[in-house]
């Protein structure tokens, strides 16, 4: 049995029997004899149905939301926000979709030649347990609008959210193969992998899985989008507006208790006015509210798992061993880690140097622009960062030195449906969301008539 446990109270959410090999492949002669279908089915129809998955969501927002707290400790209006983000996700793409795969004309010596972006087939996807809902439509979504049927391998931990979002296909009248969900752990990815009716593979999670993944996807010769960890920098400019800067840096990190890829994990201050800002920082970090992730009153919950807690403190004693000074917080109950602010931090301790994942964050200083973006670009990770600044002549300046899939300025990092999201370096490669996101799992044919 794969079981998700309450990290607020460790009670059992929910428990599935793991399919075995010949129920994955059952699962999967299903989801390929379904793509037959479904890949000649109009733009027009797929769209309805897209916006009807949209709208059973919006309807049972509560029920839905309910289920990403409890299984990962999310607090309840966090996940309400998820859940309206994946229903508005629905609406973009069934309005946008056939635009976005229009077949493109290019001009050569031939009679007509042009680009069409066809289906490919069924598509596996890895998932996390951080944003159980979202991380799974953005796959899903513009997959299955381009016409291919997906199968899901979600985290262990958050089961009852991929056998959620499998009915919500099917209440809103996908046809049973459209999105398949797999009870499994990953010991059973790599059978699934090699099965020669999956396409391509995708998959949002840790460094270690992605390596072990693409490794094997490579060997088949199936391409793969990998999304990654980050350690995104807040650099925070002397210039800045100090009081929009505290409250966006106290969302970038705290928010889903720190468990997101693109989440604000480095303070970079710049030393003039590191005393302000800290003390500002503080403040603003002492307002954030713990408790039962069920109550609306809520704004920081616990982690996800007790494993996740105990990996965030070995980060914290490996800083304080170093030199680093607690601020704020440092305890740890459970699966609740509080809200914690580490001064003093410099490259060599590992929550400078790896990913965070958690409701911690270090500052460290710096003395000017040079200085900032070295200490911002020296991570592997590549997925964000955001700069502070009323300069924009500055902004503009920065934005080509830093080795970050995205540059936000004055705004934490966020994924918007309309624009495309991935990272550079050890975060991973391909895009999701957007035009650059539907047209990922594509072929794109070339045509020439003369
Ligand atoms: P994992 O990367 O281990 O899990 C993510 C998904 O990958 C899960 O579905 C998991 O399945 C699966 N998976 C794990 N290992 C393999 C493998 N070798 N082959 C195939 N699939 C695999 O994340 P964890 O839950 O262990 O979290 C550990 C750390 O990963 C976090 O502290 C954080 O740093 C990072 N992380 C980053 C995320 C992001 O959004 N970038 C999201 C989640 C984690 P199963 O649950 O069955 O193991």
């Amino acid at each position: 049995m794969i079981k998700s446990i309450n990290p607020y109270n460790q009670e059992i959410v929910y428990e599935v029997a793991e399919f075995d090999s010949k129920e994955v492949e059952n699962a999967i002669n299903k989801a390929e004899e379904q793509y037959k279908i479904w890949k000649n089915i109009p733009f027009s129809e797929r769209s309805l149905l897209m916006k009807a998955a949209g709208d059973e969501m919006r309807k049972n927002s509560r029920e839905y939301a309910e289920i990403i707290t409890q299984e990962m400790g999310k607090p309840i209006t966090q996940s309400l926000a998820e859940i309206e983000k994946c229903a508005n996700l629905c609406t973009y793409y069934a309005e946008n979709a056939s635009k976005h795969l229009a077949d493109k004309s290019i001009e050569t010596e031939a009679y007509k030649s042009y680009v069409s972006y066809e289906p490919i087939g069924v598509v596996l996807a890895i998932m996390p347990w951080n944003y159980p809902f979202w991380q799974v439509m953005r796959f899903a979504v513009p997959a299955l609008m381009a016409g291919n049927v997906g199968v899901l391998k979600h985290a262990s931990n958050v089961m009852k959210s991929a056998m959620s979002i499998e009915k919500i296909f099917e209440k809103a009248g996908f046809p049973k193969g459209c999105f398949t969900n797999l009870p499994i752990g990953s010991k059973r990815v790599e059978e699934i992998i090699k099965n020669p009716k999956i396409k391509a593979v995708t998959l949002t999670g840790s460094e270690a899985a992605g390596r072990s993944v693409a490794a094997l996807a490579g060997n088949e010769i199936k391409k793969t989008v990998l999304e990654l960890g980050g350690s995104n920098a807040l650099v925070v400019f002397a210039d800045c507006n100090l009081q929009e800067t505290v409250k966006t840096c106290v969302q970038a990190r705290f928010q889903n208790a720190g468990q997101s890829c693109i989440a604000g994990k480095r303070l970079l201050v710049e030393s003039s006015i590191l005393e302000e800002f800290t003390k500002a920082f503080l403040d603003e970090v002492k307002e954030l509210l713990p408790g039962d992730p069920l109550n609306e009153k809520t704004t920081i919950g616990t982690m996800a798992r007790v494993d996740l807690a105990e990996e965030l403190e070995k980060q914290l004693k490996d800083a304080l061993d170093k030199g680093a000074k607690i601020l704020l917080g440092g305890d740890r109950d459970k699966a609740y880690f509080e809200p914690t602010v580490v001064g003093d931090v410099t490259t060599h301790m590992a929550i400078f140097k790896e990913e965070v994942f958690g409701p911690l964050i270090g500052i460290t200083a710096f003395k000017n622009e040079e200085e900032a973006v070295a200490l911002s670009n020296s991570t592997p990770f590549g997925l964000g960062v955001t700069i502070f600044t009323e300069d924009f002549e500055k902004a503009s300046r920065l934005i080509p030195k830093l080795d970050e899939g995205a540059v936000f300025v004055n705004e934490l990092v966020k994924s918007d449906q309309r624009l495309p999201f991935g990272g550079t370096k050890n975060s991973g490669y391909g895009r999701e969301l957007s035009q650059d996101g539907i047209q990922e799992f594509v072929n794109k044919k070339t045509v020439y008539i003369n």
